[in-house]
């Protein structure tokens, strides 16, 4: 059976492709010159299997503030939330990526998500007294653990950001001022332009994301990066300023923990079940790109994925699959979303099934959401494809509706 998950990316990039809106960011000339049209999309589950579509989903770009929760997350790490929170808050602020701002009680940048924040935050990484080579190369070495391969910086986008960061090293200069960093201004920017000059692809950045919602162990390679409390923390405040001044509106239509960058990358990460990644080069007003979202909103309705609705819960999906002479028997049970759905699929397509004849038993199945529902019944269809006599065993009626995405009906048995 083949995989219909990689289809379906595939139809989500062709519902945006000729969305046009936004420009690419042209305050760092070197983004200026990226071709617009690119468009990538990629999900890594939390068990680690990879999907992407679109053309570009291999094409490196630099990773600019999807760098913030990571670089926010090693900090809680390495020194624990109670000496982070001294530099910095953990409110939204309801403003522009770059605004020169301070809460205006403790003189602390108000969020890591911003670039006062992520500058401050930068700073804490390898000790106070660290070089910034050696701080930069920590960064470089965690982000190249969460991709689970080697990552570069690309120090001529990073030169040419640095020719015109007069906002950024003001900034750093108000840190200075109210003693937030102990750095020169210039070197604080350098460490910090660094880490926003790495270079991934969508495909990484969605391992990257599935790493924060498997709480820290990196889903592909098994290795664990990152603790769970650090990730709770950054998913927390990825959810509420992780979209700048449009987290408000973010959350409560699309309702995934999110980052945006202004090379045009977007992640969203699902706790317990996904890493999602976009990519797509013109910008709104925010500085979110416009494409990336409208695939977000897209995906959270379709998918089931907002993450205060109510079917939002983590099963094997899988209970049992056994074998009764010519009869293959999968058991289903629990809630099937798409993570759960995406299970069994997998499980289907590994699983040697024997014999000629396939019961799905959906009896222990408490509800399918809608994407659930359709991503069960097309792998039913694909394996009656196969050449598998397929039925659906379902007393209680929870499939509702049995017709297949080709038109054709799923047959249902009375008892097995
Ligand atoms: N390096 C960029 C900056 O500091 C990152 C901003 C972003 O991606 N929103 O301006």
């Amino acid at each position: 059976m083949k995989m219909p998950i990689p289809d379906y990316l595939q139809e989500i990039l062709d519902h945006v492709r000729d969305e046009d809106g936004g420009e690419v960011a042209d305050y760092i000339p070197e983004l200026a010159e990226a071709d617009p049209d690119r468009l990538a999309i990629a999900l890594c589950t939390a068990s680690g299997h990879v999907y992407e579509a679109g053309p570009d989903a291999d094409v490196e770009y630099t990773i600019q503030s999807i760098s913030k929760p990571f670089v926010f997350a090693l900090a809680l790490q390495e020194l624990g939330p109670e000496a982070v929170l001294d530099v910095v808050g953990l409110e939204p602020s309801g403003e522009a990526f770059n605004e020169l701002s301070l809460d205006d009680n403790d003189k602390r940048p108000v969020n890591p998500m911003i670039n006062a924040g992520a500058i401050a935050v930068n700073q804490l990484i390898n000790g106070e007294d660290s070089s910034v080579e050696d701080r930069v190369e920590k960064i470089r070495d965690l982000f190249s653990r969460l991709a689970g391969r080697e990552l570069h910086i690309d120090a001529e986008l990073s030169a040419s950001e640095l020719e015109g960061a007069d906002r950024n090293l003001s900034i750093a200069h108000m840190l200075r001022s109210y003693d937030i960093i102990k750095d020169d201004a210039h070197d604080a920017v350098l460490s910090y332009t660094h880490q926003c000059s790495t270079l991934v692809t969508t495909r990484d950045l969605s391992v990257m994301s599935a790493t924060l919602a498997n709480g820290g162990t990196q889903p592909v390679t098994g290795e664990r990066i990152l603790s769970a409390e650090a990730c709770r923390l950054t998913l927390a405040v990825m959810s509420s300023a992780g979209m700048y001044d449009g987290a408000g509106r973010w959350m409560a239509g699309v309702g995934i923990p999110a980052k945006s960058g202004v090379a045009g990358g977007l992640i969203g990460t699902l706790p317990g079940q996904l890493g999602i990644a976009t990519f797509s080069p013109r910008l709104d007003t925010q500085g979110n790109s416009v494409r990336g979202v409208k695939i977000f909103e897209y995906l959270s309705r379709d998918m089931g994925l907002h993450l205060m609705s109510s079917d939002q819960h983590s099963v094997p999906g899988v209970r049992s699959i056994t074998r009764d002479g010519d009869q293959t028997i999968i058991r289903l049970q629990g809630t099937i979303n798409f993570t759960a759905a995406e299970n069994i699929l997998h499980q289907l397509t590994t699983h040697n099934l024997g014999g000629e004849e396939l019961v799905l038993d959906v009896s222990r199945v408490t509800s399918f959401n809608r994407m659930g529902r359709r991503m069960v019944k097309e792998g039913l269809r694909l394996l009656r494809e196969g050449g598998f006599e397929c039925a659906i065993y379902d007393p209680e009626g929870v499939v509702t509706d049995l017709e297949f995405s080709d038109g054709t009906t799923a047959d249902t048995v009375d008892s097995f």
